[in-house]
């Protein structure tokens, strides 16, 4: 990665040829060579990587999926396909091109670049999850990925933070700790309410009047409404980073609506987007304004999730990302399964003047767009949605929904604890009238105890609580 002064300010058409000659490397100098997965690809395709000139010819290329990756029964080690080969001897001399210019010795990779740091893992909320290896190149950019997303935060070391991201072999905590450390911000690594629990670490963020929690949207939903509950204060806060889970504007707005009625100091409320397999994340300088990639590290294009055509700016589509600057697991043109409603923009940012492309809108998975058997064929089910409208209510605190199968009709069945104080009957009432009225499929909704829904739904249990239950095929 260069230097982010450079790269932030850097024209689109320049940011593009940086790109275009990153991405060539890539291919022919560590993909075609040292990739075993995609050397053996090229080969059986009879693809030439030379002809290859710049983004504008990736869509010759083929798309890499997480099944590609999974490794299959019986063959463990499948996924060290994806993970560059460390240069062998005869690579390292350095090569003979005559007298080189300015007396700049070219000489071939640097096999420390190739050696393994750590593995971090996919989320695997939906699939199994998905070994990254990082090697301590990958190190040194998640590194750099983390100041990015603090400066366009505009996180200081003067901002004492609380990590709450849940502790785990994945980018998301990683890039965070390292973000901290890296500014020298006062900062508490709580590991999240599966290892510290929510008492302590409002307590925490209480006692060291940190101005900024970091954490999933979800969790940071209940924190504010326990708080009193626990008898703790929000009078230092002033800031909530959320990640990891679905963050719509609407669950932006709902934590800011929150926060100023807890008496937060002030109720800013920011998004990040984090791609485990682009080994690093992403940050909003304001809601709304889009997610600021780094174009020296990750490639974004955005494509239609049925025809896999390459979508113009501004266009919903998945997000389809390949790696121009890693070491270690190297992906092509890998679709995440994730879809960002507002497309990508190359445009200057609006709001903090950075050039940089920027992912917009609202970003879903493309596995919660569902289908449901209805009475008479089949009936769409956008999950998203509904997570969405359950977050933009003031009146629910937890919630999670089954997909259930009977007389070949599938039908929601939606269970809901209410917020403190709020009447359950007219709950109930409310969201059977709105829930009906978005969905066109058979659907009860029901209440039940704190205990029980946190329980179901393994809050801090799992990395996010897990809300959506399929078991049509159970
Ligand atoms: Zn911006």
């Amino acid at each position: 990665m260069q230097a982010w002064s450079k790269i932030s300010k850097m024209p689109a058409p320049a940011i593009k040829k940086l790109q275009d000659e990153l991405l060539t490397k890539m291919l022919n100098e560590e993909m075609a060579v040292r990739h075993p997965y995609y050397r053996e690809l090229f080969k059986e395709n009879n693809i030439n990587t030379a002809d290859i000139k710049g983004v504008e010819d990736l869509n010759k290329l083929p798309f890499t999926e997480k099944k590609d990756i999974i490794a299959p029964d019986g063959d463990l080690l499948h996924p060290k396909k994806f993970v560059l080969e460390v240069p062998k001897e005869e690579d390292l001399k350095p090569k003979k091109k005559g007298f080189s210019l300015f007396g700049k010795k070219e000489t071939g990779p640097d096999p420390a670049d190739y050696s393994f740091f750590s593995l971090y893992f996919t989320a695997g909320r939906t699939a199994k999850p998905v070994p990254i290896e990082y090697t301590h190149y990958d190190l040194e950019n998640l590194k750099e990925a983390g100041a990015r997303a603090f400066d366009v935060l505009e996180l200081t070391r003067d901002d004492t933070l609380i990590n709450a991201f849940t502790y785990a072999p994945n980018a998301y905590f990683w890039q965070m700790f390292y973000s901290t450390t890296g500014i020298g911000s006062t900062a508490l690594q709580t590991g999240g309410g599966k290892v510290l629990g929510m008492e302590k670490i409002l307590k925490a963020m209480d006692s060291m009047e940190a101005p900024v929690l970091v954490t999933a949207p979800g969790y940071a939903r209940l924190a504010l409404h326990t708080l009193k509950h626990f008898g703790f204060s929000a009078a230092n806060l002033e800031r909530i980073v959320i990640g990891i889970d679905y963050s719509p504007l609407t669950a932006v707005d709902r934590l800011s609506k929150l926060m100023e009625a807890v008496g937060a100091k002030e109720n800013r409320v920011h998004r990040m987007y984090f791609v485990s397999e682009a080994k690093s994340g992403w940050a909003e300088c304001a809601p709304g304004f889009g997610y600021h990639t780094n174009p020296d590290h990750i490639l974004v294009e955005i494509v239609d999730p049925e025809s896999g055509e390459v979508l113009g700016e501004g266009e919903r589509g998945e997000v389809v990302i390949t790696h121009l600057d890693t070491r270690g697991t190297v992906l092509l043109r890998y679709r995440t399964g994730d879809i960002a409603t507002g497309g990508i923009t190359t445009e200057q940012c609006p709001n903090c003047k950075r050039t940089v492309p920027r992912i917009m809108g609202d970003i879903e998975r493309c596995l919660l767009h569902l289908e449901l058997q209805g009475k008479d064929g089949a009936v769409p089910f956008n999950a998203n949605r509904l997570r969405e409208m359950m977050f933009a209510r003031e009146d629910v605190l937890l919630w999670y929904v089954e997909i259930n199968r009977s007389n070949s009709e599938d039908n929601l069945r939606i269970v809901v604890k209410g917020t403190s104080g709020t009447d359950e009957d007219a709950l109930l009432k409310a969201l059977k009238h709105d829930l009906d009225a978005e969905f066109k499929v058979p659907l009860s909704v029901e209440s039940s105890t704190l205990d029980a829904v946190a329980n179901q739904i393994g809050m801090e249990k799992y990395i996010t609580e897990q809300i959506i239950f399929d078991k049509r095929n159970s």
